[in-house]
C-alpha cells in the first residue's frame, strides 16, 4: 500500500513521521520545500507535485489548515480527484466544515474513489507521540481498511457514522470545550474575588459537580494542574485562533441545520474578542485573562 501525505505542518509532519517509522511507504508533499526535506530524512519519498501523488498512491492523507486548502488540493484540473487511480482512498484529517466534507466525499465517490473525514484531537503532543484521537466519518469498510494507518498515528479511533460525521463530532466536542473553558475560568475568577485561593477551589470543584476536563486536565489558573498552559504563560497547546476556527465551524453548521446553540455563539463572541486583543497565538485557556480584565 502506497501512502500519500499532503500538508506537513505542526500536525502533519509528526503524523507522517510516525507512518514512516512504523514501516509504511509514504510519499509526501507540502508547499514548503523544507517540510518535505525533513520528512525525507525519516524515510519518506518526496513528491514534486500533488498530481504525482495522485498518480502513484493507493491512500492519500491530507492535513491542511482550512477547508479552502483541502478543496484546492482535491478539486480542479490539477487536483487529486482528477488524477487519482480508481479505488484510491482519501482520508482528510484536517478540521473543516461538515457540508464541505460531504461535498468532497460525493465528488470522490463520483470518481470511483472512497473518502473518509478523520479529524483529530490531541494536538501536537498527540501527533508526536502517536496518541491522537481520530473521529472518522464514511463507509465502515473504508474505516476498517484504514485502521492500520490510524493505529500508527493514534490510540483512540472512533467510527462516528457516515460522511461528515467525524467533522460533526469534532466541532461539537470543541464547541463544548470552548464553553467549558469559559465556565471554568468564570468560576475561578469569582471564587478568587470571594476569597478562595486557586488550589482550595480546585480541590473542591474537581471533586464536586463542577468537575470537567477544562478544570482537571487544562486548568486555566497556575498551580493545581502543573502541566496546564496556565503554568507557562499560556503558551499553546491549542491556540485561541484554532478554538475560534472550530467555534465558527460549529456556528455555521448550527445555522445550516436550524439549531440554536446560544452558549456556543457566546463562546465564539468571547474568543473573537480574545483573538482581536492580539492573543490569537496564545493558548485558548488565556480566556481567563479577558474575564479578569487582565489584557494589556
Ligand atoms: P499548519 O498550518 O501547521 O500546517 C499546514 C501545512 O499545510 C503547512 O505546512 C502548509 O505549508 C501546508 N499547505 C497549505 N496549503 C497547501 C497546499 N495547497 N498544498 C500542500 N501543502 C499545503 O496546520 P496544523 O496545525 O498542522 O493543522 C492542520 C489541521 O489540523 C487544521 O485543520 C487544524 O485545525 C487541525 N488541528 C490542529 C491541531 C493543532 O494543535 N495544531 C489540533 C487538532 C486539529
Amino acid at each position: 500500500m502506497k501512502i500519500g501525505f499532503i500538508g506537513l505542518g505542526h500536525m502533519g509532519a509528526p503524523m507522517a513521521t510516525n507512518l514512516c517509522q512504523k514501516g509504511f511507504d509514504v510519499t509526501v508533499f507540502d508547499l514548503v520545500p523544507q517540510a518535505i526535506e525533513t520528512l525525507v530524512t525519516v524515510g519518506a519519498t518526496a513528491a514534486l507535485t500533488i498530481t504525482s501523488i495522485a498518480q502513484c498512491c493507493d491512500v492519500i492523507i491530507t492535513m491542511l489548515p482550512q477547508g479552502e486548502h483541502v478543496e484546492a488540493v482535491c478539486t480542479g484540473d490539477n487536483g487529486l480527484f482528477a488524477h487519482a487511480k480508481p479505488g484510491t482512498l482519501f482520508i482528510d484529517c484536517s478540521s473543516i466544515a461538515v457540508d464541505m466534507t460531504r461535498q468532497l466525499a460525493k465528488l470522490a465517490i463520483s470518481k470511483d474513489c472512497s473518502h473518509l473525514d478523520a479529524p483529530v484531537s490531541g494536538g501536537m503532543i498527540g501527533a508526536i507521540n502517536g496518541t491522537l484521537t481520530f473521529m472518522v466519518g464514511g463507509e465502515l469498510s473504508d474505516f476498517t481498511r484504514a485502521m492500520c494507518l490510524f493505529e500508527a498515528m493514534g490510540i483512540h479511533i472512533f467510527h462516528a457514522g457516515g460522511h461528515g460525521n467525524g467533522q460533526a463530532a469534532k466541532i461539537c466536542n470543541n464547541m463544548l470545550l470552548g464553553i467549558s473553558m469559559i465556565g471554568t475560568s468564570e468560576a475561578f475568577v469569582l471564587a478568587n474575588k470571594l476569597g478562595l485561593d486557586n488550589q482550595t477551589f480546585f480541590d473542591i470543584a474537581s471533586n464536586a459537580s463542577g468537575q470537567c476536563w477544562s478544570m482537571t486536565h487544562y486548568c486555566p489558573v497556575p498551580g493545581p494542574v502543573p502541566t496546564s498552559p496556565a503554568n507557562h504563560a499560556h503558551q499553546p497547546g491549542f491556540t485561541t485562533a484554532m478554538m475560534l476556527k472550530d467555534l465558527r465551524l460549529s456556528q455555521t453548521a448550527a445555522a445550516q441545520v436550524g439549531v440554536s446553540t446560544p452558549l456556543g455563539a457566546s463562546a465564539m463572541a468571547l474568543y473573537t474578542l480574545l483573538n482581536n486583543h492580539g492573543l490569537a497565538q496564545t493558548d485558548f485557556s488565556a480566556i481567563i485573562k479577558l474575564l479578569q480584565g487582565d489584557l494589556k
